[in-house]
């Protein structure tokens, strides 16, 4: 059960938007990477505790004064405890450096890829906060913490002791099940506890590191994929629709256009007018066409 639904990060929907339209440096490669995963472990974790009937806080942003804005991935609250998840969809190897991980990165026998910190350092400090804001709140609840790695692909080696607060994909459905087994319906404290946290979440859309910069005429003006992003070229003035040849879809040429738009107001938060979407997506549609997408949007907003 959760109220909230979990957003794409608008980090997130930004680097979406830039893909294809502006050169990205290495950094910038591993962020938008960094992004795409841990979304999409949000959601697969997501999607796997719904089947039971908890309450759910599908991220939480808090902010305690004089630090910075936490955020915790996944919360459940059930009649007897509070559990944190740190949720993360990580698919090369790595190897557990104490306090610190390291990806295989090409070479497949020694790890030489990026370093970093342990989900399981960041999930300390993050329930250390977590703690200090329910003291402030006046919650008082035992508290477990599990880092979670959704992606079945992972493998962590070099652990020295088998740890049971980090869990591997295979035991996922296991632990569920045992905390399923093992929990009773929310009370109304839990519901409490929950709107309490709730009124906590911090709005982080305009928290927004490591976004590259850019302006209307540093970008690339091309069309994307409505499905999957990539960018489409070689579309005829006249047809309604086009195969992508990335994703083997069939597309209509009234959602490029609409995602065009979508595109331009996520990057420049406004709507654009007839000649600016024009221009935007390379000349490519008729005016006409490009008219009625922005009258239908119109309309709807
Ligand atoms: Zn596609």
């Amino acid at each position: 059960m959760s109220k909230k639904m979990r957003q794409k990060p608008n980090a997130l929907k930004i680097y979406d938007a830039l893909y294809g339209r502006l050169y990205f440096n290495k950094q910038q490669w591993l962020k938008y990477g960094n992004l795409k995963d841990g979304y999409k472990g949000e959601v697969w974790a997501d999607q796997n505790f719904e089947k039971y009937g908890w309450l759910i806080i599908k991220g939480l942003s808090f902010h305690l004064e004089g630090d910075y804005v936490c955020q915790i991935d996944t919360i459940i609250i059930t009649r007897d405890k509070i559990i944190l998840y740190e949720v993360k969809w990580f698919s090369n190897p790595a190897v557990d450096r104490g306090n610190k991980i390291q990806f295989f990165s090409g070479d497949k026998e020694n790890p030489n890829g990026e370093i970093y910190e342990h989900p399981r350092e960041q999930l300390e400090k993050a329930t250390k906060k977590f703690k200090r804001l329910m003291w402030k709140l006046g919650i008082e609840k035992e508290l477990e913490t599990y880092v979670m790695f959704t992606n079945p692909d992972f493998v962590l080696y070099g652990m020295e002791d088998w740890s049971f607060d980090l869990l591997f994909h295979s035991e996922i459905d296991a632990h569920l099940s045992k905390l399923a087994a093992s929990t009773i319906e929310p009370d109304a404290e839990s519901h409490r506890i929950y709107n309490l946290l709730m009124k906590q979440d911090h709005d982080t859309s305009e928290d927004m590191p490591f976004i590259p910069k850019y302006n209307y005429d540093s970008l690339r003006k091309v069309v994307k994929c409505p499905e999957c992003n990539e960018v489409i070229t070689g579309i005829l003035k006249s047809c309604h629709s086009v195969f992508c040849i990335h994703c083997h879809k069939k597309v209509t040429v009234n959602d490029i256009l609409q995602k065009s738009l979508d595109d331009y107001k996520i990057l420049f938060k406004q709507t654009p007018n007839l000649p600016q979407l024009h221009d935007w997506t390379g000349e490519m549609f008729d005016r006409m066409r490009i008219y009625r997408v922005l009258k239908k949007n119109q309309k709807e907003n």
